[in-house]
Parts: structure tokens; C-alpha cells; sequence
């Protein structure tokens, strides 16, 4: 399988994560346990900080000289998006139902997690055009949070008073923008060493500043130790694909 048609299938399916995630919102009849949802999100923080840390950004520096640079700017680029524009955004429910009366505060919220999202299919292909043991890591970094993330982008929608259809909606756009992450990737294939230094800033800030934050809300210690469980997840599945010679 050649790196478009691999990136496009793992981006796919990490789009279709935030679908499944918008549809558990909408379609819930009884309260969800948010440390499901906690969970998982615990767990993809300490995949993608180690991902980013300690595959993507030594491959970004070996393809790019300016990749320290663009780790930085990376990483800024969700503060503006995520917590500059947007005046109110944070990962998991969304329980400030009144922020949202008569604003359009979702609105930059959705433009805020579209921009990630595109980051997040970003990842994936440029970690596919490096080789196909750096997109599966990056895939499985990112897939964890995507649940939780169109679980994020409809709760946004259903709290700002949008009907179902609307936040199911808003779940696929930001799905949508990881495969256009995904086919920008490709398209900028000859600078591929700046789209992975962009892409580990990125990462960096949604796992150790979107997502680390949430897992801190829970009591007691057992999300914490989730963190640590995504790293052993990592080095797990890092030594598998080295064994199968990937
Ligand atoms: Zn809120
Ligand atoms: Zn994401």
C-alpha cells in the first residue's frame, strides 16, 4: 500500500472516531460516565507526548533544519486557535451551558478544533510519507483522542442549544478536516520535514495542554496512572513494529 492510500485509510478511520464520539452525545439516552471518556483521554496524553517527544520530533529534526522553530510555532498555533480566538474551549462535556446563550462562542470553538483536527490528519500523513511504522505510531497517538474530541466539538453544539443534526454535524467537520489534513500532507509530500515539525508542536500541545488538563479534573489517582499506561502503550507498540521489521 502506497503512503497516499494508507495515510488516507488511517485518516479515515481516525475522522470516523470523531463521528462515533458526536453520535454518543446525541444519541445517549442516560447519563454518560465521563471517566470513560476520561480514560481514553488519559491514555492517548501520554501516547502522543510520547510519539511527538520521542519519534516525530528526531525524525522532524534529521529532515528539517528549522524543525525546533516549527515544533514552537506548532504549538502556538493551537493556543491561538484553541484559547486566543476562541474565548472558551476546553476538551470533554461541556458544562458552561450559560457562556454559550446568545454568542457565538461555539462558533469559534468549532473553527478552533477544525484547525487542530486538519493538525491532526497533518500528523498522520506526514507521518506516513516518513515510513509506515511512524504513520501506524502517529495514527494510534491520535485515533484515542478522536472519540473524545467529537464527543468535545457536540457537546459544544447541544450546550450552545444547536439540535442533534447540527452537532452531528459539527462532529463530521471536524472529522473532514483530518482527512484534508491527511491529502494537504501529501500535496506538500517535498516538504514533509516542516509538515512533521508543525505537526509535533501540535501534538505536543493537545496531548500535554488540552487533554493532561482534563485528566487532572478527575479524583483520585487511578486517570493519572492512565498517563503512564499510554507511554507503556507507546514503547509497546514501538517495539512491535520494529520487530515485524516496519
Ligand atoms: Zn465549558
Ligand atoms: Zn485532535
Amino acid at each position: 500500500m502506497n503512503s497516499l492510500d494508507s495515510s488516507l485509510l488511517f485518516g479515515i478511520a481516525a475522522a470516523s472516531a470523531n463521528v462515533l464520539g458526536g453520535w454518543i452525545v446525541v444519541a445517549r439516552r442516560e447519563p454518560w460516565d465521563p471517566r470513560l471518556l476520561h480514560g481514553f483521554v488519559a491514555v492517548g496524553a501520554g501516547f502522543m507526548l510520547a510519539a511527538a517527544l520521542l519519534r516525530m520530533a528526531p525524525e522532524a529534526a534529521r529532515l528539517s533544519g528549522s524543525a525546533p522553530l516549527l515544533i514552537l510555532v506548532g504549538y502556538l498555533v493551537v493556543h491561538l486557535f484553541e484559547h486566543t480566538i476562541a474565548p472558551h474551549f476546553h476538551f470533554g462535556e461541556e458544562t458552561h451551558p450559560q457562556l454559550f446563550v446568545g454568542s457565538s462562542v461555539w462558533a469559534s470553538a468549532l473553527v478552533g478544533l477544525v484547525v487542530h483536527s486538519l493538525f491532526d490528519g497533518i500528523s498522520i500523513g506526514s507521518g506516513f510519507l516518513v515510513s509506515p511504522a511512524l504513520g501506524l505510531l502517529v495514527f494510534a497517538a491520535i485515533v484515542l483522542h478522536k472519540a473524545p474530541e467529537g464527543f468535545t466539538i457536540a457537546s459544544v453544539m447541544v450546550a450552545a442549544g444547536v439540535n442533534r443534526g447540527g452537532a452531528l454535524g459539527a462532529a463530521f467537520a471536524v472529522g473532514l478536516a483530518s482527512v484534508i489534513g491527511v491529502l494537504a500532507a501529501q500535496a506538500l509530500s517535498h516538504q514533509v520535514g516542516a509538515a512533521l515539525a508543525l505537526s509535533t508542536g501540535v501534538t505536543l500541545y493537545v496531548a500535554a495542554s488540552d487533554l493532561i488538563p482534563e485528566v487532572n479534573k478527575e479524583e483520585g489517582t487511578l486517570m493519572a496512572v492512565l498517563v503512564f499506561v499510554g507511554v507503556a502503550l507507546f514503547y509497546g507498540s514501538d517495539q512491535v513494529l520494529s520487530a515485524l521489521g516496519l
